[in-house]
């Protein structure tokens, strides 16, 4: 069960506006009558049946939970379970059967833009094809099963890496072209507001090539005086590696890279042209 969340949608009588938890987060820092204003009106931004609490931590990156009392809608991925490796797996291999670019399209609909779908993204449902290929020689599935997302904030640490997430939200970006036999293309991947480096996504040249037109307009950076920054969003499904970096300007010294080897497995909208980071 899925019970810490990075957005909720704000519902009012007729007034609807989704929030990331960044943004409530910064809220309640720098305006405690607003934040008491909202705090109430918070729901699930799949379901949009229970309330939502904002918890402020310490050491980790703030969250949104479930009011104890209230209850996601059945059809809401919140109470299945978790997808495990061989379901993730299978996920990224059979891009036909798991239809991950409708997912990860459906994805920014649904937490970014607040646009109804017609199927939840993140669910793979227990009668699914896709499961069957995944665990052949289980016949019965205790419930549905959830793909893990993971929204492009400005912390990102170690659980993150090396397994397979939905990862999505509203970033700046930044296309560079280097000289490397596999993955000529890397994207730099900043924080929308804080401009600091979240993760980078590298592509080959047969990829690339087949990412959309609006994508491959994005002029790249050759060297370092070259500074083109555009703004999206973005959802891609991989596996990140993290690696340290001692003396880096990122958060924890920790790099966060993956690849993405399908043009299927990562969707663009907004690509604006903006200033430098
Ligand atoms: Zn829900």
């Amino acid at each position: 069960m899925n019970t810490k969340f990075e957005e909720a949608i704000y519902i009012n009588n007729n007034i609807r506006k989704p929030y990331s938890v960044e943004e409530i987060s910064e809220m309640r820092r720098n305006d405690l009558d607003q934040f008491l204003s909202v705090k109430g009106f918070l729901f699930c931004p799949e379901c949009n049946l229970p309330h939502l609490a904002h918890n402020s931590c310490n050491n980790k990156t703030d969250y949104f939970s479930t009011y104890p009392k209230d209850e996601h809608d059945e059809n809401c991925s919140c109470i299945c379970q978790k997808a495990d490796r061989k379901i993730l797996v299978q996920v990224d291999q059979d891009i036909s059967l798991s239809r991950i670019k409708n997912r990860l399209e459906d994805c920014l609909s649904l937490l970014i833009n607040d646009k109804a779908v017609a199927n939840n993204p993140f669910k793979v449902f227990r009668n699914e094809q896709l499961l069957k290929k995944a665990m052949p020689t289980k016949i019965n599935y205790d419930s549905d099963y959830y793909i893990p997302r993971k929204r492009l904030t400005q912390y990102m640490d170690s659980d993150y890496a090396d397994q397979f997430y939905i990862f999505y939200g509203k970033v700046k970006l930044k296309s560079i072209l280097i000289s490397d036999k596999y993955h000529p293309h890397i994207f730099r991947i900043y924080h929308f507001k804080e401009n600091r480096l979240v993760c980078s996504l590298k592509f080959s040249d047969n990829v690339y090539n087949h990412l959309p037109d609006t994508v491959k307009a994005i002029k790249n950076c050759k060297d370092n005086n070259d500074n083109y920054v555009y703004s999206c969003n973005i959802a891609f499904y991989t596996k990140m590696t993290s690696y340290y970096k001692k003396d880096s300007r990122v958060v924890g010294n920790t790099f966060f890279e993956g690849v993405i080897n399908n043009s299927a497995k990562i969707v663009f909208q907004d690509i604006v042209q903006v200033n430098r980071p």
